[in-house]
């Protein structure tokens, strides 16, 4: 009856469903949670503010065809996403750039921008680790500034670890910027979807080729034995594309990936307004990584404020913690391969996303990866249906 099952609604799975019923397939999607868009989904509180429940989700690319093909399902509010951090010297932009350069320098910036300038050209990104590391001393204080500030104590919070010991791609993400230009984001095209992303993902999965069952984990209906699947009962001769955590597929059995996860509470305020920005990050105290206040987020018109706080965890796989970062190592990798090598031994089976790849992905890549992955499946000649 189904010619390919996905395990997961999220931006992976609800993709790669679009792309294959639109080519004709008749696609099944099981959802282990009550409702569909992954850790995008969003959905109004009991004040009637749009809230990101698994945190502040917004989209952002350069690749034009995966803004074509989101643009099918939504409407986009633009918005540039700027960011602060609250530090000693108050609310400073980040990344750190040169205004954040003067306003926290003062009359050493004009010195500084220029070496900055000299150093790596105007409109360069370096990595917080590179500049600590410089033999100038203006440039190493400003990194040990910046390192200090911005990244010591949130990467504490956010993986239990100093930016040094974790993989140097991820500090990478937001580096120093040698520009006037407080954007968090360099994209082209950056944008909240005009009625939230749960809204999107519906409209995405809203074709006549395609079941959604939610509450339904792929262990509900499919088994494996001897590398086959069978669904209800039955050889399954489709494609499985699973985007779930591949060790608990397995049962943990190689031992547990490591991922962290957030604890998020929400708090609703019956004022105009917080802090008046969508993030600011609590980049040298607190607990918590940073404080979202959803209407600047989303634009919403609304009387009264909601807020998110969000306080990282290891992840221990307890029924209601959610998987939300792999943590990339050597180590870690190593330990996946092991559960990668046990998919690739099950007939029509693949991996797709950030849990099932175990790496991490922006909205944008895991959407095209989807769309690839779902491409090649379609030209693939041995596809039985
Ligand atoms: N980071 C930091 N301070 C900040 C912002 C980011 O130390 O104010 C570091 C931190 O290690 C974080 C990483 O940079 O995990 C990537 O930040 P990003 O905003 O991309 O994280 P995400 O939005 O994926 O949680």
């Amino acid at each position: 009856m189904y010619d390919v099952i996905i395990a997961g609604a999220g931006a992976a799975g609800s993709t790669a469903a679009r792309i294959l019923a639109e080519a004709g397939k008749q696609v099944l999607v099981l959802e282990k949670r009550n409702h569909v868009g992954g850790n995008c989904y969003d959905e109004k509180d009991p004040y009637g503010v749009l809230i990101h429940l698994y945190g502040p989700h917004i989209f952002h690319t350069d690749r034009e065809q995966v803004w074509e093909f989101l643009s099918q399902f939504t409407g986009w509010k633009h918005f540039q996403h700027e960011v602060k951090a609250k530090t000693k010297e108050g609310l400073i932009p980040v990344p750190f750039n040169l205004n954040t350069l003067h306003l926290v320098f003062g009359e050493d910036a004009d010195r500084i921008e220029k070496k900055l300038i000299d150093s790596y050209g105007q409109g360069t990104k370096v990595p917080v680790l590179e500049l600590l590391h410089t033999s100038d001393q203006d440039l190493k204080r400003i990194g040990e500034y910046v390192y200090e500030n911005i990244y010591l104590h949130y990467t504490m919070k956010q993986w239990g670890k100093k930016p040094e010991e974790i993989d140097k791609s991820v500090t990478a993400r937001v580096p120093v910027k040698v520009a006037y230009d407080n954007g968090y984001f360099t994209n082209k095209y950056q944008a909240v979807p005009s009625e939230g992303f749960t809204v999107l993902f519906e409209n995405m999965l809203d074709h006549p080729n395609i079941t959604v069952k939610t509450g339904t984990s792929l262990e509900d209906c499919t088994e494996v034995q001897n590398g086959q699947i069978y669904y209800a009962g039955d050889k399954f001769e489709g494609k499985v594309i699973f985007t779930g955590a591949l060790d608990e597929l397995f049962g943990c059995k190689y031992g547990r990936l490591p991922y962290r996860t957030l604890e998020i509470t929400f708090e609703h305020m019956e004022k105009e307004s917080y802090q008046g920005v969508p993030v600011v990050n609590y980049t040298v105290s607190d607990a918590f990584t940073r404080i979202t206040e959803y209407k600047y987020l989303t634009r919403q018109k609304i009387n009264g404020t909601t807020i998110s706080r969000e306080y990282p965890r290891d992840y221990e796989g307890k029924p209601d913690e959610i998987p939300y970062y792999v943590i990339e190592n050597a180590q870690n990798r190593a330990l996946y391969e092991k559960y990668a090598v046990d998919a690739k031994n099950i007939k029509n089976f693949y991996t797709l996303g950030r849990l099932a790849e175990y790496q991490y992905y922006d909205i944008d890549a895991i959407v095209e990866r989807a769309m690839k992955l779902s491409r090649e499946l379609l030209e693939e000649k041995l596809w039985k249906y």
